[in-house]
């Protein structure tokens, strides 16, 4: 599984409009997830994770309106980004469907880069860490091309596991992941590991970036978990 490329999950019944947004997104660097109506749609959500919902509008037994009222009903996906997908133009429907919770709103027919174009400005204004080819985060830089690490101006050599990990952590800086949440996102959900192996990682990670002079740069959460979470006088 690879996590470095953002999610997009695609709730769409027509299948030749699912094969053009799919490989679009993919050639832009995207992972596109499929689901064809509304319960393969909530599953996929809790399956994929995804970073991003396209929601079509008129889907068999359940609407994406309803669909995307469910996905901001549950807590755990209250801030997941949608973008609904329709062939009605009408004022009225656009506002049903922002109401409804929807981030953004693409009128059918659309040309693929305006879609793709406006998923980029949906995960720029919600998820900024996406945009970029480097993450930074007080004194720590992460390049996402080459895949080199530096704190304070030096390189640091972290392992595949503990890259993935601090880069988890730097697009969410600040906040407190569980052993379980950071194993979902960062493992991935197939994978079965006992949630102490996060603690090894955890471990190895401080070890690799705490260089002597430099704060610790991860806050353990008694009994709650892990953030990123360095002095105020860097972030
Ligand atoms: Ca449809």
């Amino acid at each position: 599984m690879n996590n470095l490329q953002p999610t997009i999950l695609i709730v769409e019944d027509e299948p030749p409009l699912v094969e053009l947004i799919s490989y679009n997104l993919e050639k832009a660097g995207f992972q596109a997830k499929i689901a064809r109506d509304g319960d393969e749609a909530m599953l996929a959500v809790e399956e994929h994770k995804p970073d991003l919902v396209l929601l079509d509008w008129m889907l068999p037994y359940v609407s994406g309106i309803e669909i995307c009222r469910r996905i901001r009903r549950n807590p755990d996906t209250r801030d997941l980004p949608i973008i609904i997908l329709t062939a009605r133009g009408e004022e009225d429907d656009r506002i049903r469907g922002l109401d409804a919770g929807a981030d953004d709103y693409v009128v059918k027919p659309f040309s693929p880069s305006e879609l793709v174009a406006r998923v980029k400005a949906v995960l720029r204004r919600t998820r900024p860490a996406f945009d970029k080819d480097q993450l930074t985060y007080g004194d720590i830089a992460m390049d996402l091309t080459t895949h080199r690490v530096s704190r304070a101006e030096a390189p640091v050599d972290l392992g595949p596991t503990e890259f993935r990990l601090l880069r988890f952590l730097m697009e969410h800086p600040g906040r407190v992941f569980s052993r379980e949440q950071l194993l979902d996102s960062v493992w991935g959900h197939d994978v079965y590991i006992e949630p102490r192996t996060v603690d090894v990682h955890i471990r190895r990670l401080r070890k690799a970036m705490n260089l002597p002079g430099t704060d610790d740069l991860i806050r353990t959460v008694r009994s709650a978990g892990y953030a990123l979470d360095i002095k105020d006088e860097y972030a």
